[in-house]
């Protein structure tokens, strides 16, 4: 919904606003009153590729799904780093040369990520073997996975990034948040100064900011299809009352 309305009328206008977002995770909006803002997410890129995974496996594109599986796989490592980097206070700039030099080596940046735990925890983190495996017949040899295979693969990833991703939410809160600050102001910053802008927490396939996070992929993937259908279908409903909203308004500043 658009924000500005929110600030003019002092409630919400219940116009509801579907936009996509890609690379940047940000997009602009028009609302009816001709409001024009930006709406950016707070998500991380492998919450969006989680997401983006689901949305590819309701819809019947099995391949297009694991192959956005691999990427939110890659991507946690990223993310975990920058977690961890964070803990040892080095600059950000010093983090932007290091990883400049791992970021086109998903296996170097594993590496790291490893390293950097033994270090951080002082103990050794064991990666799930059989992810690889299975990422390379569909990755590399182009094979076209079942709705069944991309659940197999989905759950161990899935279980992967909750591992991670628990274990930095309860040992390097104030790192995560940190982290998750510079990332929303990254994007901010690539917005017009002028432009009003409202920040989401973004996904809800998987959150970060969600403390109730689903415990499998099977489960998360249900969740999800529920909230999808809930969220696509309140939208005529939404559109008709925004409308008596936005009449109701207009009759009762004309009073
Ligand atoms: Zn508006």
């Amino acid at each position: 919904m658009c924000m500005e309305c929110l600030k003019e009328l002092g409630h919400p206008s219940f116009e509801p606003i579907v936009t996509d977002y890609y690379e940047e995770a940000f997009a602009y909006i028009e609302c009816s009153l001709g409001h024009k803002s930006a709406i950016l997410l707070q998500s991380h890129k492998f919450e969006i590729l989680l997401e983006s995974a689901a949305n590819a496996l309701i819809e019947g594109y099995t391949l297009e799904a694991a192959a956005s599986l691999s990427s939110a796989y890659e991507r946690v490592f990223e993310f975990a780093i920058n977690v961890f980097c964070k803990k040892s206070e080095v600059s950000k700039v010093s983090i932007k040369e290091t990883f400049k030099q791992v970021s086109k080596q998903s296996e170097r940046q594993i590496g790291a990520f490893l390293f950097l735990h033994l270090l951080v925890f002082g103990k050794h983190y064991t990666l799930n073997k059989k992810i690889p495996e299975l990422r390379n017949k569909i990755i590399h040899q182009g094979y076209i996975p079942t709705p069944d295979e991309v659940i197999i693969f989905g759950e161990l990833i899935y279980q992967e990034i909750v591992a991670i991703t628990n274990l930095i939410s309860s040992e390097l809160s104030s790192e995560l948040e940190q982290v998750v600050k510079e990332t929303v102001q990254v994007r901010n910053e690539k917005i017009p100064k002028k432009m009003p802008r409202a920040t989401t927490t973004g996904t809800m396939f998987f959150s970060l900011t969600n403390t109730d996070r689903k415990e499998t992929f099977q489960e998360a993937l249900s969740g999800y299809t529920e909230s999808r259908e809930k969220l696509f279908g309140s939208v005529p409903y939404l559109f008709s009352f925004s409308k008596e909203v936005a009449l109701y308004t207009k009759l009762k500043s004309n009073v």
